[in-house]
C-alpha cells in the first residue's frame, strides 16, 4: 500500500522505523524483532539504509521480509549521495520486483572515512525527481524542525524544503527532536512556505545514558528542555529507572503531539520491541 493512501485514510498515522543488521549474521535478531513490532497496531515500518549504502541490499530484504510475512506496509529508506544514476536505477528495479511500494529518499551524509562521493547527485530532491520518474513508488522525505546542519537557517532549509515536496514528496518525516515547540514552529513555518504534504513527528525514545550522549551528536544537537535534562540528571546512574523516565517522556510527548492534531508519530524502536510496545500501549486508544 502507499503510504500516501494511509495518510489520506487516517487521521493520524503511527510508524516504526528499524535498522538492518551491520552483519549478515545479525538478519534473524532484526527480524525477530519485526515479528514482535509488527503486533503493535502500526501502521508501516521504515527500513534505513547504511551510510554509502552499506546496508542496500539488507534495507531491502527486511523491507521485502516485513510486506511479504506480514502484509505490513514498509518504507525503505534509500540515500543517493555515493550512489550513481545507474545504481539507484538498479536498485529502484530490484526493490520493485521484491513489491516494495515506498521509498524514504535521503541525501545521506558525507562519508566519514573520506570515501567517494558522486556527483550524479547533490541533494535528495534530485533522487525524489528520479523515483518519480522511474514510477510506481510512493516517496517520502526528510525534514529537520531545528534546521539541517548544512544550511544557514531554518528559513533557507524550509525553502529547500520546499523544492524537495515540489519534486514529489508525498510525505515528510521528522528528524527526531525533544521539545515540541520546535516542531510546531517548524510545521507553521512549512505552510507558511506552501508546504502541504503530512508531516509526521520523529519520536525516539532516550532510555540509555550512552544513547543519549550519543543522540545528542547525530541529530545535529536537537536541543533538550529542561525537564528532560533535569530527569536525566536526576536518573543518569540508575538504568532502570532512567529506562522508565525515557519511555514516560516520550509518552509525553506524542500525547501532546496527538493533542495537537500531528499528521503522524514516527517512533525511532531502535529495534528494542519492548520499548516500543511500553509506548503504545500508553498512547494507543488517543489515535
Ligand atoms: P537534502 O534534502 O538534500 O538536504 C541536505 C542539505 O542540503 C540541507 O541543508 C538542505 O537545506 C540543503 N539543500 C537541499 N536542496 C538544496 C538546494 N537546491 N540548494 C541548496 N541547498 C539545498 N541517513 C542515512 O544515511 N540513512 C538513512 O536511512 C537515513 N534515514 C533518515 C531518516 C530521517 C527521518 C532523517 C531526518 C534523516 C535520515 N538520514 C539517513 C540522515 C540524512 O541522510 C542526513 O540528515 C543528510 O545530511 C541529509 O539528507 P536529506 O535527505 O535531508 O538531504
Amino acid at each position: 500500500m502507499h503510504i500516501k493512501d494511509i495518510f489520506d485514510s487516517k487521521k493520524q498515522v503511527l510508524s516504526f522505523e528499524i535498522f538492518p543488521p551491520k552483519q549478515e549474521s545479525g538478519t534473524d535478531s532484526v527480524k525477530a524483532a519485526v515479528d514482535e513490532l509488527v503486533k503493535q497496531p502500526v501502521d508501516y515500518i521504515s527500513v534505513t539504509y547504511g551510510a554509502g549504502g552499506s546496508t542496500s541490499k539488507k534495507t531491502a530484504d527486511i523491507a521485502e521480509y516485513i510486506q511479504k510475512r506480514h502484509g505490513m506496509t514498509s518504507l525503505a529508506h534509500l540515500s543517493c549521495i555515493t550512489a550513481g544514476k545507474d545504481s539507484i536505477k538498479e536498485m529502484l528495479d530490484d526493490m520493485q520486483a521484491r513489491g516494495i511500494e515506498n521509498i524514504l529518499a535521503l541525501r545521506g551524509d558525507m562519508p566519514k572515512d573520506g570515501g567517494p562521493v558522486m556527483t550524479d547527485y547533490r541533494y535528495a530532491s534530485e533522487l525524489v525527481t528520479d523515483i518519480k520518474k522511474h514510477g510506481g513508488f510512493c516517496v517520502g522525505g526528510a525534514c529537520y524542525p531545528e534546521c539541517h546542519p548544512d544550511s544557514p537557517d531554518i528559513e533557507k532549509d524550509v525553502d529547500n524544503l520546499k523544492i524537495k515536496v515540489d519534486a514529489g514528496c508525498d510525505f515528510l518525516v521528522t528528524q527526531m527532536f525533544f521539545d515540541n515547540d520546535k516542531f510546531y514552529e517548524f510545521r507553521d513555518l512549512a505552510a507558511k512556505k506552501g508546504i502541504s504534504v503530512p508531516i509526521t513527528a520523529g519520536i525516539m525514545p532516550l532510555t540509555q545514558a550512552s544513547q543519549i550522549k550519543r543522540m545528542c551528536i547525530l541529530s545535529g544537537g536537537a536541543s533538550m528542555p529542561s525537564k528532560f535534562t533535569r530527569m536525566f540528571a536526576k536518573y543518569e546512574n540508575n538504568p532502570e529507572a532512567l529506562k522508565q523516565a525515557g519511555i514516560a517522556y516520550a509518552v509525553d510527548q506524542i500525547t501532546e503531539l496527538l493533542s495537537n492534531d500531528v499528521d503522524g508519530i514516527h517512533i525511532y524502536t531502535m529495534n528494542r520491541p519492548e520499548t516500543a510496545q511500553k509506548i503504545v500501549s500508553a498512547i494507543n486508544s488517543l489515535f
